[in-house]
C-alpha cells in the first residue's frame, strides 16, 4: 500500500518524518485529524524492529487519539509521535531539542506531550524549542502529574456504570477488585475506600501493594486470582489486553471499569463478548480520559479544579455511551466510537473558529 493509501485508509491528514543526523533524530509524527482542534498526544520512544512498525503504531495511536478527544469534549483532534530509538541509552538534550524543533515547524497543529519512554525532562527539553507541548511539570507551571484527574474521572465513570447497571446511587458496600495500584490505582483505591467500598488488589510490585492494604484496608489477592474473584466491579490499571478469550469466562464481575488503556485484546471480537455475556464495559479511552483533560487544560492556563470538574463530565459521556449501545444493540466500545464520530463530524464545520477562539496558543495564520 502506497503511503497516501495509507493515510487515506484510516482518514489521517498528516505524517511528517523527521531526520536529523547530528542528534540522532529519527521520528514520525503523525496527524490524524484536526476538525475539531490541534492534534495533540503523546511522544512515544521505542526501540521499533522497523520503520513500518514505528508507522503503523503512530498511525494507529494518532487516530486512537482523535477519538479520546472528541469523546472527552475537549476542542481537540488526535495526533502522536514516535522516536525511533532506545530509551534507556539514546536520549540526549540534542536529540529532544532537535524533535522540539520539529513540533514548533507545525506551527501548532501537532501539541506534544510525555508517553511511553520520555518523561516530563524530556518534555522540557522540547519545550526550549517549542510551546506546543504539554504535561510540563507544576514547577514550570505546567500540569503535573495527571494520574490523580484520570483517578478521578475512572471513579467517576465508575460511578455512572454502577448507576446503568445496578440503578445504585453509591459504591457503599460493592466489591470492587483493582489490577495495578500504582500511580492511577493508588487515587481509585483512595476514592473506593473514601466510599465505603470493599476492595481486593493485587500488584507484581509489594512495595505498591501494601501501601494500599495499610492506607485503605485493601484485601490483597494473587496476581492470576484476579479475574476470577466474586467482585461486583472489575478494574483493570495496569495492563492492556486484560479482557480476553482466557479471562472473560473467569470473570465474575459484571461491571468492568479501569483505567489501564487498550483492554480489550480485541476490539471487536471481545467488546462483543462482553456484551454477551451481559458485562458493562466501560470504554477503557472514555472513562480514562481524565488524563488528556489534564494536560488539555494545560493550555488554557493550567487549573487544578477546572480539569477536575471537567473530568467529573466522564460520568455522563459513559451514560450517554451505555444508552446508545442499548439502544442500537451494539457494544459499548462501538457506541463510544459512534460518539466519538459523530461529535467530530457535526463541529467540523466550525473549524476556524474553534481554532482561533479556544486556543490561544494557535496563532490564525498558522493555518
Ligand atoms: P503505573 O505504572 O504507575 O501503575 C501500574 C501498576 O501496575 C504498577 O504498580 C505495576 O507494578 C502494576 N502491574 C504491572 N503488571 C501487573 C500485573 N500483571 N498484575 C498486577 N499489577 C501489575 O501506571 P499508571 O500511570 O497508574 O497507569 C495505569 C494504566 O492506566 C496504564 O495502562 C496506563 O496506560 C493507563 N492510563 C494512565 C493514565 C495516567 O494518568 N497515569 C492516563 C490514562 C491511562
Amino acid at each position: 500500500m502506497s503511503i497516501f493509501e495509507k493515510l487515506s485508509e484510516k482518514g489521517h491528514e498528516q505524517i511528517v518524518f523527521c531526520n536529523d543526523p547530528d542528534s540522532g533524530l529519527k521520528a514520525i509524527i503523525a496527524i490524524h485529524d484536526t476538525n475539531i482542534g490541534p492534534a495533540l498526544g503523546g511522544c512515544r520512544m521505542w526501540n521499533y524492529k522497523s520503520e513500518k512498525d514505528a508507522l503503523r503504531d503512530v498511525l494507529r495511536l494518532s487516530r486512537g487519539m482523535s477519538y479520546k478527544a472528541a469523546v472527552a469534549g475537549l476542542n481537540l483532534g488526535g495526533g502522536k509521535s514516535v522516536i525511533i530509538g532506545d530509551a534507556k541509552k539514546e536520549k540526549s538534550e540534542l536529540l529532544f531539542r532537535s524533535f522540539g524543533r520539529f513540533v514548533e515547524g507545525l506551527a501548532g497543529r501537532y501539541i506534544t506531550a510525555e508517553d511511553v519512554g520520555t518523561s516530563v525532562k524530556d518534555m522540557e527539553w522540547v519545550r526550549m524549542e517549542t510551546q506546543y507541548v504539554t504535561g510540563i511539570s507544576r514547577a514550570l507551571g505546567g500540569s503535573g502529574d495527571p494520574s490523580p484527574v484520570t483517578a478521578f474521572g475512572t471513579y467517576m465513570g465508575m460511578k455512572a456504570a454502577v448507576k446503568y447497571k445496578l440503578g445504585l446511587d453509591n459504591l457503599s458496600g460493592l466489591k470492587v477488585s483493582v489490577q495495578g495500584v500504582g500511580h492511577v490505582g493508588y487515587y481509585l483505591c483512595k476514592h473506593l475506600y473514601e466510599e465505603g467500598a470493599e476492595i481486593f488488589a493485587t500488584d507484581i510490585d509489594q512495595d505498591t501493594l501494601q501501601k494500599v492494604v495499610k492506607e485503605f484496608g485493601v484485601k490483597e489477592v494473587a496476581i492470576d486470582e484476579i479475574y476470577g474473584l466474586d467482585v461486583d466491579i472489575y478494574a483493570p490499571c495496569a495492563l492492556g489486553a486484560t479482557i480476553n478469550d482466557d479471562t472473560i469466562p473467569k470473570l465474575k464481575a459484571v461491571i468492568i471499569a479501569g483505567a489501564a488503556n487498550n483492554q480489550l485484546e480485541s476490539e471487536s471480537k471481545h467488546g462483543q463478548a462482553i456484551r454477551k455475556s451481559g458485562i458493562l464495559y466501560a470504554p477503557d479511552y472514555a472513562i480514562n480520559a481524565g488524563g488528556l483533560i489534564n494536560v488539555a487544560n494545560e493550555m488554557e492556563r493550567y487549573n487544578r479544579e477546572r480539569a477536575f470538574m471537567q473530568a467529573e463530565g466522564i460520568y455522563d459521556t459513559l451514560m450517554t455511551i451505555f444508552s446508545l449501545a442499548d439502544k442500537e444493540d451494539v457494544p459499548t466500545n462501538v457506541a463510544a466510537d459512534q460518539v466519538a464520530m459523530q461529535r467530530v463530524e457535526s463541529l467540523s464545520k466550525l473549524k476556524s473558529i474553534f481554532l482561533t477562539r479556544k486556543n490561544p496558543m494557535i496563532k490564525r495564520d498558522a493555518w
